[in-house]
Parts: structure tokens; sequence; C-alpha cells
């Protein structure tokens, strides 16, 4: 699944948590950040994708031990990225009013991510380190013109409706 799919379906998913939890529009905002920051970690064991090649060695260290879609793409990887991230604004002194939203963005975008890498032919090993792969019976996300169709939907979903979030 490419970059901007990924970013597409984590803001979106992270604007329908935040009406979910009836959040008011600065938390909304938070969300949406951490929303479009978790979409696009699981790549970063990736050293070709748009966020492995910000963090190269992190990235290449990652593929080498790892592979691509391994550790990063399962629910494991969840729990400890925004474990660690909720560690990390804690030490920045983040007010909880702040962090939370934010690294419940982080999750949902994560989330997100494993989820349409799940709709894809080659799946995602969710309970690592059992290898097993995880792929959906309906594969929307095949790299061609039906993802971009999906992708900009989803666009232009999170546009209109953060839009009537912002005037709320
Ligand atoms: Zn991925």
């Amino acid at each position: 699944m490419m970059a901007f799919t990924h970013i597409a379906a984590g803001s979106a998913s992270a604007l329908l948590a935040a009406d979910w939890l009836n959040a008011p529009a600065p938390q909304t905002l938070l969300m949406l950040g951490g929303g479009v920051l978790g979409s696009m970690l699981p790549d970063i064991d990736h050293p070709g994708s748009a966020f492995g090649r910000r963090v190269l060695p992190i990235s290449m260290m990652l593929s080498a031990v790892f592979g691509h879609r391994g550790i990063t793409h399962s629910l494991l990887a969840v729990v400890g990225m925004s474990a660690l991230a909720w560690y990390s604004l804690h030490h920045l002194a983040w007010h909880p009013g702040y962090s939370v939203p934010f690294v419940v963005g982080i999750a949902v975008g994560y989330l997100s991510h494993l989820a349409g890498d799940w709709m894809t032919n080659s799946g995602v090993p969710l309970l690592w380190p059992s290898k097993r792969r995880f792929v959906a019976p309906l594969r929307l996300f095949t790299g061609d013109f039906r993802e971009y169709l999906l992708a900009f939907v989803m666009y232009g979903w999170v546009i209109v409706h953060g839009m009537r979030t912002a005037g709320r």
C-alpha cells in the first residue's frame, strides 16, 4: 500500500475516533496529527518508504534484522510504539490533556496502517513473532487506480469533516 493511501486512511480513522470520543477541536487536531504520524510509522522498516528515507540508518537496521513487514507490522508494535510515544511526551512534560489524544491518534493511525496492509496481497504478520501472515478476504489496495480512488474519497471526507469539526 502506498504512503499516500496510508496517510489518507490514518487521518480518516483518527477523525472518526475523535468523533466517537466527542473530542473538542484542539484534541481532534492532535489526534489527526498523531494519526498521520502513526500511519507512516510501520513502514520505518522499509528504507525506500517515505518515512524510512527520513530515518535511513534506523530503517536499514530494522529491515536487515526483521525484513520489511516484520515486527513493525504487528500488534506488539502498536503497543510498543504507543508506549514509547507516551513515555517520550511524558518526559517532554506534555500535559495529559494533549499527550493522551496525540498518543491515541498514533495508535489509531498505526492500526489503520496494519488494516490497510492486511487488505493487500502480501498481508501482515499481526501476531509476530509468529510468521503467519494475515490477509483479508477482500483485497482493496492493489496499487492501481482503485487504490487512488479510495484514497481520494478518504481525503475528501477528511477535508469536509475536518472543516465541520473546526467550525463546531
Ligand atoms: Zn506497511
